[in-house]
């Protein structure tokens, strides 16, 4: 029997409170009312806040409340521990995936998942968008969460990723197709699996790359990802692409992807199409530069993180790219937001706050756009805003309870003291932590 997690009303008084936005506009000494049915029913300073006599009093005087964390790329099939090369070779690939779709792998692949997305709530991430599945694992406990059934991040699932044969992803985490019409009836098939997110390969990736120049090397026309986003955009889902280099952004802006995941340095034409993009569901897109999941390959050494030569110099060159990119888009004011790739090589399930301090230790954010990017900014982009993102009155309580102020150190959302997911609080959320790799990002990235 599962049971179903119950939610209280409740109050949290005394806070100091970022909202969301991109000023980081702080509330201080206030108080946030909570309804039984996990919405935010009133935000005032607690000298005026008369709250209920039935409803449950958390006192957070001297802490930071802010929004909860939202991740617009994770993988749940591995933990972030460097993934063995020759299992991302096409013939490792359909190994993997043939283990992983028999009746001994999805049992395991399914605990898998669900310890992972455990890892991102415990780490203050209270929404995610899986990129990139080995089937519909992450729809299946995208419901469990939504139902109450256990205690999760909300998530938007992709289901495998839509990729052409041998392309970027394939064939573990991909469905393939040669024609516009094969990637159309694709979309259709993941849609029927009911995903809520939409993701395709449109050029190659570092780590299944099996020569130099592959990553980054356009996989589709603009004619393949038009059909993808056509149909994706008629049932109202957003579509992310992976593009690593201007000739691949540039195709899949052109078709109407709605976010270029990872990117590179951008020009007029591809600045133009982020701001107005005819094609893209609500007029614009957006980037996710997933610095987090480049950086590592390209800053510790090769025995540390278990990358092949190719791996390497194709990460060198992704890696300039997408910092170029990142710098472009901020400079420009384009939409950023913040995604980790987690499950690739040294990017685990709980080192969201990481991709903050790269957005402004490498690309010149502030802390407030950082976190802004991580949470209203992300929510936009995702198209939930009407539900999460920000502290405001009518949107369901994702809440960080913290002992410091993330504005002036974000490293204090590495620990947060109280986690509320969906109105539903995690209480002492501990996450399993990898501290050899910890350490050795935390000393690459203040060098
Ligand atoms: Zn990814």
């Amino acid at each position: 029997m599962t049971t179903i997690q119950p939610r209280e009303s409740f109050a949290l008084t005394h806070a100091s409170v970022i909202i969301g936005d991109a000023a980081g506009t702080t509330l201080p000494d206030t108080t946030i009312v909570v309804s039984s049915d996990g919405r935010i029913e009133q935000i005032s300073p607690s000298t005026q806040t008369t709250i209920p006599e039935s409803y449950r009093v958390l006192d957070a005087t001297g802490k930071t409340v802010m929004p909860g964390l939202i991740n617009a790329h994770v993988h749940l099939f591995s933990d972030g521990r460097p993934l063995n090369p020759k299992l991302a070779t096409p013939r490792g690939q359909r190994i993997t995936a043939a283990i992983m779709h028999s009746p001994i792998g999805k049992p395991y692949l399914t605990a898998r998942v669900t310890a992972n997305a455990r890892t991102l709530l415990a780490s203050g991430v209270t929404t995610i968008r899986t990129l990139g599945d080995v089937g519909y694992e992450a729809v299946a406990l995208r419901d469990r969460i939504a139902d109450g059934r256990m205690i999760g991040p909300r998530i938007l699932a992709s289901g495998p990723l839509l990729a052409i044969p041998d392309g970027h992803g394939a064939p573990l985490i991909a469905l393939t197709g040669e024609t516009p019409d094969d990637m159309a009836r694709n979309t259709r098939v993941n849609l029927e699996h009911g995903v809520n997110a939409i993701k395709i390969a449109a050029t190659g990736g570092v780590t299944d790359a099996q020569r130099l120049g592959e990553a980054g090397s356009p996989q589709m026309s603009v004619d393949h990802m038009r059909a993808i986003c056509d149909v994706a955009h008629e049932a109202g889902v957003i579509v992310a692409a992976h593009a690593q280099s201007p000739e691949g952004v540039r195709r899949a802006l052109l078709a109407g992807v709605d976010t270029i995941e990872h990117g590179s340095a951008l020009d007029p034409t591809t600045v133009e199409l982020f701001r107005h993009n005819p094609h893209a569901l609500r007029g614009w897109s957006a980037l996710i530069p997933t610095l987090s999941a480049g950086l590592p390959m390209t800053l510790l050494d090769r025995e540390t993180t278990g990358i092949t030569d190719i791996q390497l110099a194709n990460a060198r060159t992704v890696v300039a790219g997408m910092l170029a990119g990142v710098d472009d888009a901020h400079d420009e004011e384009l939409r950023v937001g913040v995604g980790t790739d987690t499950a690739m090589t040294f990017v685990t399930q709980y080192n969201t706050w990481r991709e903050l301090d790269l957005l402004v230790k490498r690309a010149g954010f502030t802390a407030a756009e950082a976190i802004h990017a991580a949470t209203q900014g992300n929510a936009e982009i995702l198209n939930i805003n009407d539900v999460t993102g920000s502290v405001e009155v009518g949107k369901t309580a994702d809440l960080l309870v913290l002992e410091g102020d993330p504005l002036l150190d974000l490293r204090v959302l590495k620990t947060p003291t109280l986690i509320i997911a969906d109105g539903r609080p995690l209480w002492h959320p501990t996450v399993k932590r990898f501290d050899d790799m910890d350490a050795l990002l935390d000393r690459a990235y203040r060098e």
